[in-house]
């Protein structure tokens, strides 16, 4: 293998004949020069198999090179999907393990392809090849383009809740928003799938987006860096202002805050609820874990207000009160699925017992289920975080609620 890598010409400037890493950037490089279209299938194919047997022959500059020829210079659908493939096996985390890759991007490596324009990329290629009859067919075992763009955006999802994706989306934000908005706006002719399948990439990505942000955990204000004002118990609760905090902390996050689930008190319990398969071994699992439970913490009640006509209408037709319904929120499916359950079939037997002794009339219980990374796990099961809230009923019915040109929501101090 290595006497046929090294038959290959070179163009980088920078390469460097020890270094593998210069030598796959200097490849890409090399792509973005041919016409012919012989050469460059060959070189795409030499690209694959060194990056796909060798993560460690991908660094950051790599990365970039590669969205930088995904974003310009792709002549075709053929190269577009060559591209987004590739993009996709670089994210991933160097691993053994025989779980789904899917689950094991890497939160540097998302990161990094996010700030180079991996989500803008494959935005554009859902604007110029969405609309061909190429875009969704698959053939043999090799994904169609908007397989490969679902499983990208889907990834970036996934993985989006941890610090440095989540900084990297937050950095995104407006250029992102920008080309959705201009996108739907797009005449799209609705007659055939095709452009359902290119709406849908829209609603994906839009989905990465709903999934980041700083909020205050109470009116749910969106926050900047300097307004961010933490709970010095737990450091998990994010707040606008002192108000905010005491009116939490009287609600409910006393009886919680820096303590472990009390069992036999699941109708009063706000925040961390159980971890599922997840071990933290050591301080840099433990501060991942934190940073996963804040970033959580600050979207909990945006999600609850964005699906809150869903849950009204749902426990209206199991005609049962709002304070016997919780609301199972699933963020591992992308867009993240939302439930509404008795809470006999929320909980185990003893568990409903002891919420029907527990629980506020005047709230209702959310439960978030969110995966989990970067601790230690086992490979049984997709490792992951629950945590569970309450809103008061009227947060729901709108009495309080205060809805934005922007589509978003506040609650009313
Ligand atoms: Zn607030
Ligand atoms: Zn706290």
């Amino acid at each position: 293998m290595v006497e046929f890598i090294f038959s290959l010409p070179i163009v980088s400037k920078d390469y460097d004949p020890t270094c593998m890493v210069s030598y796959v950037a200097g490849l890409i490089q090399l792509l973005n020069k041919i016409d012919d279209k012989r050469t460059r299938d060959k070189y795409e194919t030499e690209l694959r198999v060194l990056v796909q047997t060798t993560l460690d022959l991908v660094d950051k500059g790599v990365i970039k090179e590669m969205i930088d020829f995904g974003l310009n210079n792709t002549t075709d659908l053929s190269s577009a999907k060559f591209a987004v493939n590739m993009a996709y096996v670089m994210v991933l985390q160097k691993t053994n393990s025989s779980i789904d890759k899917k689950i094991l991007a890497n939160d540097t490596r998302v990161a990094f392809a996010v700030r180079a324009g991996l989500v803008e990329m494959c935005l554009s290629f859902v604007e110029r090849f969405g609309q061909s009859r190429l875009f969704s067919l698959s053939r043999g075992d090799e994904n169609s383009l908007f397989q490969e763009i679902q499983r990208t955006i889907e990834t970036v999802y996934l993985i989006s809740l941890h610090k440095k994706t989540a900084k990297a989306i937050a950095s995104k934000r407006v250029v992102i928003e920008k080309e959705l908005l201009r996108l739907r706006g797009r005449d799209i002719p609705n007659h055939s799938d095709y452009d359902y399948k290119d709406k849908k990439l829209l609603y994906l990505a839009k989905s990465v987006l709903d999934l980041s942000g700083t909020y205050c955990c109470r009116c749910n204000k969106s926050l900047s860096k300097t307004e961010v004002l933490q709970c010095n118990g737990c450091s998990g609760m994010v707040y606008c202002s002192k108000s905010c905090q005491k009116e939490d902390w009287l609600n409910g996050h006393s009886l919680t805050c820096n303590k472990k689930l009390a069992i036999d008190q699941p109708g009063r319990f706000q925040g961390l609820y159980s971890l599922r398969g997840v071990q933290v071994k050591d301080e840099r699992a433990a501060s991942k874990l934190k940073e996963l439970k804040n970033n959580i913490s600050m979207i909990q009640l945006k999600l609850f207000l964005d699906k809150r006509y869903e849950i009204q209408s749902r426990a209206h037709s199991l005609g049962i009160p709002l304070y016997d319904c919780v609301v199972v929120f699933d963020l591992q499916k992308c867009p993240p699925s939302v439930e509404t359950k008795k809470y006999t079939s929320a909980y185990d037997a003893s568990t409903s017992k002891h919420f029907e002794e527990t629980r506020s009339k005047d709230n209702i219980t959310c439960i978030y289920h969110s995966p989990h990374f970067n601790g230690e796990s086992g490979t049984q099961f997709v490792p992951n975080i629950s945590m569970q809230r309450l809103f008061p009923h009227e947060w729901l019915s709108g009495n309080r609620v205060i809805r934005h040109t922007d589509g978003s929501y506040t609650i009313k101090k």
